[in-house]
């Protein structure tokens, strides 16, 4: 008799098992475009300066313990995160109306928020996703019960965004789903609406009064500015363009490069205008959700995060370095779509520099992917999604002639 009835073995994960075939290759040259991790020109995984110094700091700190952590988090930490993501003059703040929650980096906050709406939220529980979105978002949803939707975002033609269509699926899906959006370097298309286009995009969610729900997973990796990534989350705020409300998942696994350490933090805003009683509940949901599933947030990461957020050195130290990160995968765009512009390279390659963030989504076809991985060790995900992140000067030169010879191919 089995007592797992229907159980069956699930294929690796696309990204994970895309990084495991990697590490199994034994060729010397082959390249990592697969996972979102950022590298440096060596091709190596950077600790940031200002974590370096923060962990020297934090460890002779006479405080420095390993005691668990309150329910809801480090409160230095989260004071900081809020304005980080909603600004140092941020009304919503000094008015207190943001709930804030540790979580577990950017998808155990998209795991909350999902679970906290699962229960409490009374409009259309049917959550929209760009097409395409990072592949878990559909997972972390589907696995908590949700119906998963999809708003038109890539136009494969034009490489740009899919704005009509976009604006369409907002104005036809039922009044109060949920909407979520990638607050900036979106994942996979590198593809960000211009601020005009944020506008249109927020004014009609308002018009059917659904929910927004923004995930933050790359704030600073755009534009290198902390405060212009921030865009479409403060406009839609600080505006009161948006009375539902809204809900920001935040991680500081790839600003921070603190991946493994699963820093970041939920936020909730549930009225353009203060309601303490309300607050006080979501609060005490948030930390209902926790203690059941996790107990209390992880200690570590936070308080290296706090530190640098709560020093003015260390957090410009944090600043030069978002620049640094962002700079050097800005650098790598010019120079891959200049290497194919020499190589005559069939199509346009435009749309590389053009792109924000970690990502690229690079218009190549599974085909092509599988042989760049098969036939010159470079690996991407089926997509054609590339992380710039792991071109250097010392593979970018490889990475191009390799993409000329699966286009051609
Ligand atoms: N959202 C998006 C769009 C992402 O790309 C990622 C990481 N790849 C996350 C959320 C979550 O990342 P983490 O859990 O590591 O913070």
């Amino acid at each position: 008799m089995s007592y797992f009835a229907g159980i069956t073995e699930l294929p690796p994960d696309p990204l994970f098992g895309l990084k495991a075939r990697y590490v199994a290759d034994s060729r010397t040259d082959k390249v990592d475009l697969g996972i979102g991790a950022y590298r440096d020109n060596n091709g190596k995984p950077w600790i940031l300066p200002a974590v370096k110094l923060a962990e020297a700091k934090l460890v002779s700190s006479p405080d420095y313990n390993h005691e668990y952590l309150s329910i809801s988090g480090f409160e230095p930490f989260l004071k900081q995160a809020s304005k980080v993501i909603l600004g140092e003059n941020s009304a919503a703040l000094a008015e207190n109306r943001v709930v804030s929650q540790q979580s577990l980096s950017g998808t155990g906050a998209l795991h909350v928020a999902g679970v906290l709406l699962k229960e409490f939220y009374t409009g259309e529980k049917t959550v929209y996703l760009s097409k395409p979105t990072w592949a878990n978002h559909n997972q972390i949803f589907t696995s908590i019960g949700f119906k998963v939707a999809s708003y038109p975002y890539w136009d494969n033609d034009t490489k740009s965004l899919d704005l009509k269509g976009f604006l369409s699926t907002i104005r036809t899906a039922p009044a109060g789903s949920i909407f979520l959006l990638h607050a900036c370097a979106h994942n996979p298309t590198g593809l960000d609406p211009s601020q005009d286009e944020w506008k249109q995009v927020l004014k009609e969610l308002e018009a059917k009064k659904h929910l927004v729900l923004f995930d933050s997973a790359y704030q600073g990796f755009a534009s290198g500015d902390l405060d212009k990534d921030a865009y479409a989350i403060r406009y839609a705020i600080d505006q009161k363009v948006i009375s539902t409300p809204i809900i920001i998942c935040q991680s500081f696994a790839k600003n921070v490069g603190m991946y493994g350490e699963r820093v970041g933090a939920i936020h909730v805003i549930p009225s353009t205008q203060k309601d303490e009683q309300l607050g006080r509940a979501l609060k005490s949901q948030l930390n209902r959700i926790i203690r059941s599933e996790i107990s209390n947030p992880p200690a570590y990461g936070a308080k290296i995060v706090s530190t640098i957020l709560n020093d003015r050195a260390l957090r410009q130290q944090w600043e030069a370095d978002l620049v640094t990160m962002s700079s050097r995968i800005h650098k790598m765009r010019l120079k891959l779509k200049e290497l194919l512009t020499n190589l005559h390279t069939p199509g346009t390659w435009d749309h590389i520099v053009n792109q924000t963030g970690m990502f690229s989504f690079t218009g190549l076809s599974p085909d092509m992917v599988a042989r760049l991985e098969k036939v010159h060790g470079i690996y991407l995900v089926s997509s054609g999604r590339a992380s710039v992140a792991g071109l250097n000067d010392g593979n970018v030169e490889k990475v191009a002639n390799a993409i000329d010879e699966v286009v051609r191919f």
